[in-house]
């Protein structure tokens, strides 16, 4: 594809040591890192990315957090016990990792680098703290920050989706606003697009991907 940097894989292979590269290995793969706050829309977005780029492949995440009833297996998340993560962890299996809201979740890093390999997009949604870990061992990831349209949208939005107390909802709700914060402070991200309708927000996160593609977009 024109125009690509071959800085994603040169980074990928890089990664903590992991992925010896062959010499048949391609130069195209690119890793989307996508993030934002609880109830912003990123599950929508990342869904909708995915089924517009050919190509795309999303990253299933290991977590500890428990299943549930909208949750598949295998499709969502990988559902592990502390036990099993702690392996992971300890056998260096996982790209990054964090605890949110007191869970843990982390990136399988094999599965990400042999897609990477194959010249796949691979999109991961991930929290902040592992969207900084991914961008500093793969400065070639291209980052995207889903924001609301405004702090109140995204309460109405927290409260819509009628799964938290309204304890639970200002926690997140404050965390929301401290990761914004953290988002746009810390480097790892290389746009933002604002989830106001959302159609357009989608128009506009798969434009800003396939720019960085290199993609002209009226071609897929
Ligand atoms: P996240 O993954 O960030 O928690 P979801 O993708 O699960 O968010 O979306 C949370 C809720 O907000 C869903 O019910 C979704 O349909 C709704 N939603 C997403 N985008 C918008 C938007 N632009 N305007 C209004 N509601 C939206
Ligand atoms: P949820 O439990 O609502 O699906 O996800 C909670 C948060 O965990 C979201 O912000 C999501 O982006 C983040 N998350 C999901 N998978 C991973 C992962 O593999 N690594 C990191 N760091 N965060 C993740």
């Amino acid at each position: 594809m024109p125009g690509r940097e071959p800085s994603a894989m040169t980074a990928a292979g890089g990664a903590g040591g992991a992925g010896h590269r062959l010499p048949t290995d391609t130069d195209d793969g690119l890793l989307l890192i996508i993030s934002g706050p609880s109830g912003v829309g990123k599950t929508t977005i990342t869904r909708a990315v995915e089924r517009a780029i050919p190509g795309a492949v999303f990253s299933v995440s290991v977590t500890t957090r428990q299943k549930t009833a909208g949750d598949v297996e295998g499709v969502d998340y990988h559902f592990v016990s502390d036990a099993e993560f702690d392996r992971l962890v300890a056998d260096d299996e996982l790209l990054e990792w964090a605890e949110v809201f007191g869970r843990r979740y982390g990136t399988p890093r094999k599965w990400a680098d042999e897609q990477l390999r194959r010249g796949r997009l691979v999109i991961l949604e991930i929290d902040v703290k592992g969207a900084r870990q991914v961008k500093e061992r793969m400065p070639g990831a291209f980052g995207v920050f889903i924001l609301p349209p405004s702090e109140e949208a995204l309460l109405q939005r927290l409260r819509a989706r009628r799964r938290d107390t309204e304890e639970a909802i200002a926690r997140r709700f404050a965390e929301a606003q401290r990761e914004i914060a953290e988002a746009k402070a810390c480097g790892a991200y290389d746009a933002f697009v604002v989830n106001d309708e959302l159609e357009r927000a989608i128009e506009e996160a798969v434009g800003v991907v396939r720019g960085r593609m290199g993609i002209m977009k009226d071609e897929g």
